[in-house]
């Protein structure tokens, strides 16, 4: 009986977290804007001639969506969560007075980055749109190129060596450089941003394959943040990009307890055997990136530290504080521990209060 209780508010917990879009993908105090759940989104950063360069890396569960802001106010929106989020999006980029959108980029044709941008064409004059050239007869690429034919948009070819126009910022595409990929996630729209002597990669779900297209082409791919591929699935972030790219912090766009499994493992390791240091949507919910130019301040919600083990049990920082949890024994694991579940039976707690709230008993062996 107890067990089935258990299943059941695993489901429930699951349900209510995995949609990303809800309020209980709300967490509070993310921001330097610091407010409790019952105060409605308020914004201190007047966009009109903003200083420095913001990232936001707004938490839509598992998808993208990234809101830049650069020095000077201009705006640009790379990517818009599922379409459920596309409300979200709009009221995020509203929370930060974002008027218009310079620059629209849809890195690639997939439901969890373009679904929310329809919401936002609705509800945004947008400059220019960016999209990679691929096939694709989706509902969601329909609905979207529906919307640009009514806002009479013209939409630009998204490709290597493209210049972004983005006052203030040097943008540049670095991929994708062909347009007849197989793998819509390989047609990605990669963009670097660098501000003075600070730069960030936004990625999309480039694929191993687009990574190294990247680094045989010569790309500049020395940063100092990386929007991980592909919500950090083992099919990207391969060590010789990680090393080529040696990025300060890395960001990872997930949603908790989502079906794939992201981020895998092997991403994780990767960036961690770096000396990179982890922030994850799925844990910390938005994450907000400033320049200054010299320095990048990071304001996360998800800023108690940690400790999980590369495979040698060395204890390295990932940024955040998390358990992992086995649906199938009810223990549940620090992300150090030497018994961790296989990637489908775990399930992801923000807390040990989390955890045994759900009927999980800690591991005898870890001891969380
Ligand atoms: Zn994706
Ligand atoms: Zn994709």
């Amino acid at each position: 009986m107890r067990r089935w209780l258990a299943v059941f508010l695993t489901l429930v917990v699951l349900l209510l977290s995995a949609g990303g879009c809800g309020e209980s993908s709300y967490r509070p105090g993310f921001d330097d804007n610091t407010r409790t759940e019952s105060q409605p989104v308020t914004t201190k950063i007047n966009v009109q001639g903003a200083s420095g360069l913001q990232v936001h890396f707004i938490d839509v569960g598992q998808g993208d969506a990234i809101l830049v802001i650069a020095p000077g106010g201009s705006a640009m929106l790379v990517d818009g969560g599922e379409s459920e989020c596309g409300q979200t999006v709009v009221d995020y980029l509203h929370s930060r007075g974002i008027k218009k959108l310079t620059v629209l980029v849809a890195t690639h044709p997939h439901a969890d980055h373009i679904g929310g941008l329809t919401a936002v064409l609705n509800n945004f004059p947008v400059d220019r749109i960016y999209m990679p050239e691929i096939a694709n007869d989706s509902e969601q690429i329909s609905d979207l190129r529906n919307v640009i034919r009514q806002q009479g948009l013209q939409v630009q070819v998204a490709q290597a060596g493209g210049k972004l126009p983005l006052p203030g910022v040097d943008a540049l595409f670095l991929a994708p450089d062909h347009q007849d990929h197989e793998n819509p996630n390989d047609a990605s729209a990669v963009i670097r941003l660098k501000y003075k002597n600070t730069s960030f990669l936004l990625t999309g779900d480039a694929s191993e394959h687009s990574e190294d297209e990247m680094l045989d082409n010569g790309m500049n791919l020395d940063i100092d943040v990386l929007k991980v591929g592909h919500h950090g699935s083992h099919s990207s972030t391969s060590q010789e990009f990680v090393e080529a790219a040696s990025p300060q912090y890395a960001v990872i766009m997930c949603g908790i307890g989502n079906a794939y499994g992201h981020p895998h493992w092997e991403a994780l390791e990767t960036l961690s055997e770096a000396g990179t240091k982890i922030y994850r949507t799925d844990l910390a919910g938005n994450i907000v990136m400033k320049s200054d130019g010299e320095s990048i301040k990071v304001i996360s919600g998800g800023d108690s530290h940690t400790a999980v083990a590369k495979g040698n049990n060395q204890l390295i920082d990932t940024g955040t504080t998390y358990y992992i949890g086995n649906r199938n024994s009810y223990k549940f694991h620090r992300p150090d521990c030497s018994a961790l579940p296989s990637d489908k039976n775990r399930v992801i707690f923000k807390s040990r209060e989390e955890a045994i709230k759900n009927k999980y008993d800690p591991c005898q062996r870890c001891l969380p």
